[in-house]
Order: structure tokens, then C-alpha cells, then sequence
């Protein structure tokens, strides 16, 4: 009887699982939304030379999205502005909407009246929404484990006292990133900087990586097919400032890609730097960007695990 009902189940599955095709995700698609633009600056600084909230969203949203766009494959990115343009809040939310994002993700930098208050916020809409707040907790744990922030933590609309229009009435999966505070000195500087924006734009990256490689687990995102990217430390405004941390995994004499075979076991972005000076290796291949040598200290030990055994922690 028992091995009967067995033999039944057995035929019945098969059965039901032919008749109820379940759609099968093969893509996902991010929108990427640069607070303010155009007329609208966001926050400034008192201090002359750091520029706009609008002007920095926009510098740390592409960096952000270069990131995705050259270590993700299976991704869709839509940006809301890619210039100093003012779309309207329905604008961006009628895009975000209308082409079935699955994430949105508004970057901004925050302000307040006192100086001395500083850090990273991520906003949700409503602490009920668990997959937002899960990515936005994401967020918050890189910002303040290997990026070096102050970390504000995840906030939602009873936190703030009021609603967040972009976050209210796009109906997928979105925060709302506040990088720092403009109105702090040592943050304005931070966030002006290249190498600042580098590392926040690389947590960002993390974050999002390990929230979409968890939440999708029938999708491949890590990229098969070699690429040749440019550095994603050059794609800035000031690409030659220093001061992030970064890993040294490798050097070579002549370009290997980016996206070649032997990288892939690190699971991260791999970054090729050009060598100046008398030297046959002219390229050396870096992975993360850190705020601190003791930040990136954490990470060497699971690089070396990948096979880089002599990797080691640079300062650009
Ligand atoms: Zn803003």
C-alpha cells in the first residue's frame, strides 16, 4: 500500500510540475536614480571647490554602475539621468515602473543643521517591506565594514517623520542610499574626493552583488566570458587622486583581461592599473577599494585563499 502511494506520487509530480510552468526569471533589471540635477543642486558645502550634492550623486551612481555594468552579467541597468538634467520625481517613477525594474536605488548625499553629525543612511519606505530593507541593510553593513563609514543604519518613513516620493510610489524593491553628510567638513572633503567615491561606489557594488546573488539563485551573474575593461578607478571625474586601499593580487608585462579565467575564483571586480616608471610589468591588477589598510586587511586572507597567495595591500 504504502510503496502503491509511493508509485503514485511519484507519476504525480512530474505531471503537476509539467502543467504549472513556473516563468523563469533570466535577467534582472536595476534602475539607478542620481538624486537632483539641473536647477535642482541638492545639498552644498560651505566649503568652496566641493561640489553639489547632484554633481556628486551623478560621479557616485555611474562608478556604482560601472561596477555592475563590467562584473555582472544578466543585468539590465537604466539610469534616471546620466547628465546634469532634472527629471521630475514622477518622471523617475514612472520609468522605474514602467519598464518592471526589479530594483531601484536613488543616490543621494545628506545634510543637517549641526556640523558635527555624520554617516551613511539607507531609507526604505516602510520597515514591512523585508526585501528593501534587507538590501538596504546590505548597504549599511559595507558601509560601515569595509568601507571605514559611520553607519546611520536603515531608516523608514516613521523614522524620518515624512515620505520619500520615489520610494513610495515605485513598486519594486528600492532604497534610497544617502552617502554622507555635506554639511560635515571631513565627509564634504570625503565625498569630493575620487578615492572616496571609489570606495563607496565599490561597497555599493558588494552590497547589491550579494543581496541579487542570494535573492536570485536560478540566475548567473558572475561574468564567463572574458572581458576587457578599462579601470573603473579612471572612469571618474579625477581618476588620478590616491588614498584608497586597494589589494594587489598580480602584475604583468603585457594586458590580461579583466575578466580572464584565472580571476574569476576571487568573485570580485578586478581593477588593471597601468605601471608608470622603468618596469617589464607594466600592468598590475587590484581587487576592492577600502578606507582603511585595516579594512582591507579583512578581505586579503579570502583573496589569498583564491590562489593569489602573494597578494598584498597597496595604498594608491
Ligand atoms: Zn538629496
Amino acid at each position: 500500500m504504502r510503496l502503491m502511494k509511493l508509485f503514485a506520487l511519484c507519476m504525480l509530480v512530474p505531471l503537476i510540475g509539467s502543467y504549472t510552468p513556473l516563468p523563469k526569471k533570466e535577467k534582472i533589471i536595476i534602475v539607478i536614480d542620481p538624486g537632483h540635477g539641473g536647477s535642482d543642486p541638492g545639498h552644498t558645502s560651505e566649503i568652496k571647490n566641493i561640489q553639489p550634492e547632484k554633481t556628486l550623486n551623478l560621479l557616485i551612481a555611474k562608478k556604482f554602475g560601472a561596477y555592475i555594468e563590467q562584473n555582472l552579467k544578466n543585468v539590465t541597468l537604466i539610469y534616471t539621468r546620466t547628465d546634469d538634467s532634472f527629471p521630475s520625481l514622477d518622471d523617475r517613477v514612472a520609468k522605474a515602473n514602467s519598464v518592471g525594474a526589479d530594483y531601484f536605488i536613488s543616490v543621494h548625499c545628506n545634510a543637517n543643521d549641526r556640523k558635527t553629525v555624520h554617516g551613511t543612511e539607507t531609507h526604505v519606505h516602510t520597515m514591512s517591506s523585508k526585501k528593501s530593507v534587507g538590501l538596504a541593510q546590505e548597504f549599511e553593513n559595507e558601509f560601515s565594514q569595509k568601507a571605514g563609514r559611520h553607519s546611520r543604519g536603515v531608516k523608514d518613513t516613521e523614522d524620518r517623520e515624512h515620505s520619500l516620493q520615489v520610494l513610495k510610489y515605485t513598486h519594486m524593491t528600492g532604497v534610497l542610499v544617502e552617502c554622507g553628510f555635506l554639511t560635515n567638513d571631513t565627509e564634504a572633503q570625503y565625498l569630493n574626493s575620487a578615492a572616496g567615491q571609489d570606495v563607496l561606489a565599490s561597497a555599493m557594488y558588494r552590497a547589491l552583488k550579494n543581496f541579487v546573488v542570494k535573492e536570485h539563485p536560478s540566475i548567473s551573474f558572475i561574468k564567463t566570458t572574458p572581458t576587457n575593461n578599462t579601470t573603473v578607478a579612471n572612469n571618474g571625474a579625477s581618476g588620478n587622486e590616491t588614498g584608497a586601499y586597494v589589494i594587489r593580487i598580480m602584475s604583468s608585462k603585457g594586458e590580461i583581461d579583466t575578466g580572464h579565467e584565472s580571476f574569476k575564483k576571487l568573485g570580485m571586480p578586478v581593477t588593471r592599473r597601468k605601471v608608470e616608471g622603468d618596469t617589464q610589468y607594466k600592468f598590475q591588477y587590484t581587487v576592492g577599494a577600502y578606507a582603511s589598510k585595516d579594512a582591507a586587511n579583512k578581505d586579503l586572507e579570502k583573496v589569498k585563499n583564491s590562489g593569489f597567495k602573494d597578494a598584498y595591500v597597496i595604498r594608491l
